[in-house]
């Protein structure tokens, strides 16, 4: 299902869509886009772009603004209409509420904040994996009896594909039973958060501290290296439970997942819970001073040192090599171990797996 605001559809769902495309290429089937709500017309083409074969379009009053009754039950409607196999839904604030609804009307199975899917090979039945037991196990689980196969997957688990803008397919118009006035809920003010971390996923370079860090006052280092390196800072959950940073910057199992480009983990030790929101991340620098830390063991490049020393030295080293380069944005590669310069920091040493 996509999911959108005003005709702007949540980056997520493209994600969702790709990996669509994927397990409906394995399954021989055709891959779909459900677009409910006003106007939303204009996102077929998006779609078709993003992997859709199919794009099932609901415009009703009732669906904008977005409410959880009317989108559930036009979920509903489509799912008993057109018997699909597998039904995917961003794990949102938004696709949690209709996923879990609409899953137990339709009586059949929802895993909720999938890490991977995939088709079971002999019964092509989908494998849907997440974390279990405060993510000590990966559980993989499928709905063996009931159809359709519902899952929630959070937004950056999955990479967007490569739109193809000229990308076609079939649309079906569908008139769901609603009544704009007998709604039982009604949205009437929309206040965005004014906290820009939310958009986690959508940044290439994250810094992230963690307990390590040591006081609220340490993370203004971080605030200073990511701002060099135009990126955000976010927190582990022991940092956010600290009260250094905002739960929604939090990476991992219960806070955010993202894969940017770069991720540097300050003070932060590598537990499974926050490895299972980050480590699909392209570059991992570690800054840590126990050099047994397990953040090491996903890490790309290891800095063993304390980060009261490491963040301030790397921060003026790129503040010195943008300012060599006229001000522009420093490549990644230009952090690797050999050019960064961190020797100056005395105790602190690199290390590369
Ligand atoms: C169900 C469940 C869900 C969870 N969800 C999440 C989640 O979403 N995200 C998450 O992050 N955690 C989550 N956790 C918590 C997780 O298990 C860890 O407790 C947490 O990630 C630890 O945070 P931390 O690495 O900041 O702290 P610690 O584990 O205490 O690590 C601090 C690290 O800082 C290093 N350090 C100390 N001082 C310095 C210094 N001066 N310089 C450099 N390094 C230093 C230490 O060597 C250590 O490695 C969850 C746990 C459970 C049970």
């Amino acid at each position: 299902m996509v999911e959108q605001e005003n005709g702007v559809a949540q980056r997520v769902s493209w994600e969702l869509m790709g990996e669509a495309r994927t397990l409906a290429d394995r399954l021989g089937v055709r891959p779909a886009a459900l677009i409910l709500g006003e106007g939303s017309a204009d996102l077929v083409a998006e779609a078709f772009a993003n992997g859709a074969r199919a794009a099932y379009v609901a415009d009703h009053p009732a669906l904008t603004p977005f409410t959880a009754g009317p989108h559930c039950d036009t979920l509903i409607g489509l799912a008993r209409k057109y018997r699909p196999e597998i039904i995917l839904l961003g794990a949102t604030t938004r696709g949690r509420d209709v996923a879990s609804a609409a899953a137990t009307e339709l009586e059949t199975g929802l895993t909720a904040d999938c890490t991977s899917l995939d088709i079971d090979e002999e019964t092509g039945m989908l494998r849907q994996t997440r974390p279990a037991f405060g993510g000590n196990i990966m559980a993989t689980i499928v709905t063996p009896d009931h159809r359709p196969q519902m899952a929630t997957v959070r937004p950056g688990v999955f990479r967007l594909l490569q739109p193809l803008p000229d990308a076609s397919g079939e649309t079906i118009t569908y008139k769901p039973k609603l009544d704009a006035s007998a709604l039982p809920v009604r949205r009437l003010k929309f206040e965005p958060t004014s906290d820009e971390g939310v958009a986690l996923q959508s940044t290439s370079v994250i810094v992230a501290g963690g307990r390590g860090m040591g006081s609220a006052g340490s993370f203004e280092m971080l605030e200073q290296l990511a701002e060099e390196l135009g990126g955000v800072v976010a927190g582990s959950r022991s940092a956010v439970e600290a009260g250094w940073i905002s739960q929604r910057r939090q990476v991992g199992q219960t806070g955010q997942t993202v894969r940017p480009l770069l991720y540097i983990a300050v003070g932060i030790s590598g537990a499974i819970q926050h490895l299972a929101g980050m480590q699909h991340s392209d570059i991992i620098i570690a800054v840590n001073k126990d050099p047994g830390a397990p953040i090491f063991g996903i890490a790309d490049y290891g800095i063993i040192g304390d980060a009261r020393v490491v963040v301030p030295a790397l921060t003026a080293e790129i503040r010195e090599r943008r300012a060599a380069a006229g001000g522009g944005t420093l490549s990644v590669a230009a952090m690797s171990p050999e050019t960064a310069g961190i020797e100056a920091a005395g105790e602190t040493e690199w290390e590369q797996e």
